[in-house]
């Protein structure tokens, strides 16, 4: 099966680093051709456009920041899916607007091309492992023909229905990650300058209802001040205000979402753009002026 991945970030370059090492004839595209090398090195072929890529791959999958990178790497000048042949399937793992998703399927869809939304949960060290979760939304048959390498690349696939509902689940996850992380900054923050213990009010919150699988890991990166990059806060602002769009289009207004993001955006306006969603505690430890 020929394989494509348009997009070597923190994901992307993991993600085809599993399907290159699982055996899969593997093509890939990034922006900044550096971040190609060290996929060439392990046997990927290295296309020169989104277009490239795609020529004569079976599944064209995009890791992409955000709706306008997705829709410049699948439509624009070079685009991926001009490129692709009919009965051949996108998947796009990016976290994205269900808007846009249902926008990109329906281009898929006209070009007799199928189309899965398959985002993922996990982050840098599952995507560098191949034990990132899918959810998928799109046709059951279409997943089952895109499987093998869905399986390469994760522990876990759940179908959770069609055209848009893995980008649905997706945002809804990622809102109840980002409100977290938030709670997580403001609460160690609180505790720091009330004098208690760190290491006691670690052990109480991980320990405790409130310790989630993020939160210790987060905390965990917060106790050794390592903010190296695994997700940054500038990509969790963007699903917190995806999240919150949707919601609003449900009648719904996601309050906490509103206050978590402002905490994500103060991180990059504070100069950790290109640190991990850790950092966002370091604005709040020393506010601005404060
Ligand atoms: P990242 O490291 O910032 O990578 C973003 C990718 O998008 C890079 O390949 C970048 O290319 C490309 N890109 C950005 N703007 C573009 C444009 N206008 N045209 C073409 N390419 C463009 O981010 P990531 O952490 O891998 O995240 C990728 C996606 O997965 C995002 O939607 C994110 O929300 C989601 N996600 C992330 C995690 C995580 O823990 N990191 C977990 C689950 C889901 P360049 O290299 O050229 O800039």
């Amino acid at each position: 099966m020929k394989v494509s991945m348009l997009g070597l970030g923190i994901m992307g370059a993991g993600m085809a680093g599993q399907i290159v090492a699982k055996g899969f004839e593997v093509s890939v595209w990034n922006r900044n051709p550096a971040k190609c090398t060290q996929l060439g090195n392990l046997g990927a072929r290295v296309a020169a456009s989104p277009a490239d890529a795609a020529r004569g791959a079976d599944l064209v999958f995009a890791m992409l920041a955000d709706d306008d990178a997705s829709r410049g790497v699948w439509l624009g000048a070079e685009g991926a899916l001009a490129a692709m042949r009919r009965d051949t399937i996108a998947i796009e793992s990016s976290t994205l607007t269900i808007e846009w998703v249902r926008e990109l399927a329906a281009a898929a869809s006209s070009r007799g091309i199928g189309f899965l939304d398959a985002p993922v949960t996990g982050s840098k060290a599952q995507a560098e492992s191949g034990m990132l979760a899918f959810l998928v939304g799109g046709p059951a048959e279409l997943l089952e023909r895109a499987r093998p390498a869905l399986a390469a690349m994760s522990s876990s696939i759940a179908h959770l229905g069609p055209s848009g509902s893995g980008a649905t689940m997706k945002l809804i996850n990622n809102f109840l990650c980002g409100v977290q992380v938030a709670a997580l900054a403001e609460g160690l923050v609180m505790a720091e300058r009330s004098g208690l213990d760190g290491e006691k009010t670690r052990a109480v919150l991980l320990g405790g209802a409130p310790g989630s699988p993020l939160v210790k890991a987060v905390a965990g990166r917060i106790a050794a001040g390592d903010y190296t990059a695994n997700f940054f806060p500038g990509l969790m602002a963007k699903d917190l205000d995806y999240a919150a769009r949707e919601a609003a289009k449900l009648g719904l207004t996601l309050e906490t979402a509103a206050a978590a993001r402002k905490r994500f955006l103060d991180a990059v306006k504070a100069g950790y753009g290109d640190q991990d969603i850790a950092a966002i505690i370091e604005p709040l430890r020393h506010p601005a002026g404060g």
